[in-house]
């Protein structure tokens, strides 16, 4: 097309002037031109921009800048490219190669910007001729010959380098509901590498890119030519896609259905039993879930500091009671799910890593899972097996919902508005109920308590119900068909999706005082005895949770405001809860510390009995003490023998006591 150049100086000035000159006044360095625009005033240009990208738009960047009025260089970028280009990265084939396409996805890793040679200036040592080669591929091109003939090494006299950044982008998960979601190359330039442009090209953020397709090869570790390549993107433009878009369609059609089942009385228990409905049992656990998927409201205090929203919830058991399951089940369901398991599939891992980028030999960041899932559910299962750096950054992901990243350079703050779903299989194979949890799950204490709920799930034999789990799995696996979910996943998805977008109720006066009388009664009951260290049944943490509870209740139901009957289902499952976990075993009381620091009240008292005959026996014989004296006093106070070897063990482990030789013990110094 030899015209090209030509028509687009009459679009320009027919019809872009006033943006031209926008751009002009402006300082930017591209002009960004509506494709549908341009498709209307020249099919034929059009298809030759979609067509012959590489070639075309050199031609109107020509034109455009022989323009009088241009007094700097612009480059043209193209947006609102048509539907009959936008491709899957999953269906993206040779024949697209050297095209334009428009590819949408999660941004998941982003490079450092580097510099990149875009052509090379070459000199013929025998005839002082210049030769300039394009540079497209990872290796650098010379010179085959020279026209006088000579055929040899050449000097190079110059390059023209252009800042580079490359990205990785990743389809969504919604798009690819069961397979390993697929990712691609995207490389950015000039000033799609400007810091402005780091507010869209933040890993975890979705954005719509359009660019050419072009084969690169795979750089290999040695240097050598490689025979594998690549296919990636040269991005044209790149812009953030608006929440409204990428979220689940909901027609007319749609919400008429929503609005008339949020009125159905059976609501809680029909999705509830289209939770996992292969799974047998469970029920106050799927009720759990239910209150994660719709989620709680965020909220910002007027200090600024805000409470999420997000519902965590863990799962503890012995192995083969469908943990797996269930997470593979609500990351099916759930909108913006994704199903991870903790030892980490990839390098960036939950939180997010810095990696070595290997085309532009730098550094990228790179998002985990539960930035990419953000405003989702983030399933992993096998927590207790993340890594080091993942279990430092989980404290600030599960609270604060962002990861903070400072590596090599890179210093990101991602956000991470998850809300996780985990599972955590104990440490020797099977859940004592005699040992807390931190005790039996390799994971810190500080961690496990920034779950709002957590549930054991204990594989006992039981006569009644195992005759009905047996029959539920083998007709389950016999006739299929018959476990229907009642509410299809299509619909609760959709459901779902609308409640979490549309509804952001606020408890009733009776409701709070509901929460509030609960809270003061679990912590203050009638007729406690006089112990030394009193038992914390409950604490704040736990009255946040029942709030976010009593919200995500209400928006089951689409309801405005969340009242007495959200803040009793609430009550009920944090009750349940701290029934089955947070109840010191040897005196039966409901103590959260048992929970989430491994030592009950009666535990501490006896710690604080032991330490004083520690203190005792130092004023009487000095700063070595022998362990048996300490034992028979402990007996003396009534601490047996096993427990008072045990409380020792521990004050060892915690650095408090150490043994400078076998049978003393001598306190740390401070
Ligand atoms: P876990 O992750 O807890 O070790 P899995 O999720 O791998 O266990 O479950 C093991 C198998 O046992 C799965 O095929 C699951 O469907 C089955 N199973 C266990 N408990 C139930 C149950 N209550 N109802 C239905 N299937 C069950
Ligand atoms: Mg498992």
């Amino acid at each position: 097309m030899d015209d090209a150049g030509k028509i687009f100086e009459d679009f320009i000035r027919e019809e872009y002037i006033k943006e031209l000159t926008k751009v002009l006044n402006s300082g930017e360095k591209s002009l960004v031109v509506d494709f549908a625009l341009l498709d209307q005033f020249s099919t034929e240009l059009a298809d030759e921009i979609i067509e012959n990208p590489e070639e075309v738009i050199p031609q109107l960047e020509d034109e455009l800048n022989d323009m009088e009025i241009v007094d700097r260089e612009l480059k043209v970028r193209f947006r609102n490219l048509p539907k009959s280009v936008s491709t899957g990265i999953r269906n993206i084939r040779s024949k697209h190669l050297n095209k334009m396409v428009s590819v949408q996805g999660i941004i998941r890793q982003a490079s450092d910007v580097r510099p990149v040679a875009k052509s090379i200036t070459f000199e013929c040592p025998k005839c002082g001729n210049k030769i300039v080669i394009p540079q497209t591929g990872g290796k650098i091109k010379t010179p085959y010959s020279c026209s006088c003939g000579y055929r040899g090494k050449f000097k190079i006299v110059d390059k023209k380098l252009v800042d580079t950044q490359r990205i990785v982008i990743e389809e969504s998960p919604d798009v690819s509901e069961h397979a390993q979601p697929r990712r691609i190359s995207v490389f950015l330039t000039y000033d799609l590498v400007d810091p402005r442009m780091d507010r869209v090209t933040t890993p975890g953020r979705k954005v719509i890119v359009n660019g050419v397709l072009k084969e690169v090869p795979i750089p290999s570790i040695g240097g050598s030519t490689s025979t594998r390549y690549d296919i990636v993107l040269n991005a044209n433009w790149i812009e953030p896609i608006e929440q409204e878009f990428e979220e689940i369609k909901i027609n007319k059609e749609d919400e008429e259905r929503i609005k008339e089942f949020s009125k159905d009385p059976l609501i809680y228990s029909k999705l509830i039993n289209s939770i996992a409905p292969s799974i047998y049992g469970y029920e106050r656990i799927k009720e759990a879930i239910l209150l994660q998927l719709f989620g709680g409201v965020k909220t910002k205090r007027p200090d600024r500091t805000t409470v999420r929203g997000d519902i965590h919830i863990l799962l503890v058991g012995d192995p083969g009671v469908a943990k797996s399951q269930m997470l593979k089940y609500v990351a099916n369901v759930a909108p913006k799910a994704r199903y991870v398991s903790g030892k980490g599939t990839t390098s960036a891992g939950l939180t997010a890593a810095v990696v070595k980028d290997e085309f532009l030999r730098g550094f990228s960041l790179e998002a985990g899972a539960l930035v990419l899932a953000n405003g989702g559910v983030c399933c992993i299962d096998e927590i207790d097996k993340m890594n080091k750096e993942d279990r430092s950054a989980m404290h600030e992901a599960m609270e604060q919902q962002t990861v903070t990243i400072a590596k090599a350079n890179i210093y990101a703050t991602l956000r991470a508005e998850t809300s996780i779903l985990a599972a955590a299989n104990p440490q020797l194979g099977r859940f004592d109920p005699y040992r807390s949890i931190p005790e039996q799950i390799n994971l810190p204490p500080t961690l496990i308590s920034r779950f709002d709920l957590i549930f054991v799930i204990r594989d006992l034999p039981n006569l009644q119900r195992d005759e009905k789990l047996a029959t539920h799995i083998l007709r389950s696996i016999d006739t299929p068909k018959e476990i229907q979910p009642e509410v299809d996943p299509e619909f609760m998805r959709k459901y779902i999706a609308y409640a979490r977008q549309n509804c952001k109720p606020k408890l009733t006066r009776e409701a709070i005082n509901r929460i509030k009388n609960f809270f003061v009664a679990m912590r203050n009951p009638k007729g406690r005895s006089e112990e030394e260290v009193k038992p914390i049944p409950i604490s704040a943490r736990q009255l946040e949770a029942l709030v976010r509870l009593t919200q995500a209740s209400a928006k089951v139901k689409l309801k405005e405001k969340a009242d007495k009957e959200d803040a009793d289902r609430a009550i009920n499952i944090m009750t349940y809860y701290l029934s089955k976990v947070g109840v010191d075993v040897e005196t039966q009381k409901m103590d959260v510390d048992v929970i989430f620091t491994g030592i009950s009240a009666t535990q501490r008292n006896r710690i604080m009995l032991i330490r004083d005959i520690i203190s005792e026996l130092e004023k009487e014989k000095g700063k070595n003490i022998r362990m048996d004296e300490i034992i028979q006093k402990a007996k003396e106070k009534g601490i047996d023998e096993n427990r008072a070897e045990e409380i020792l063990n521990k004050m060892k482990r915690d650095g408090e006591i150490y043994e400078p030789r076998s049978g003393v013990v001598r306190r740390m110094p401070r």
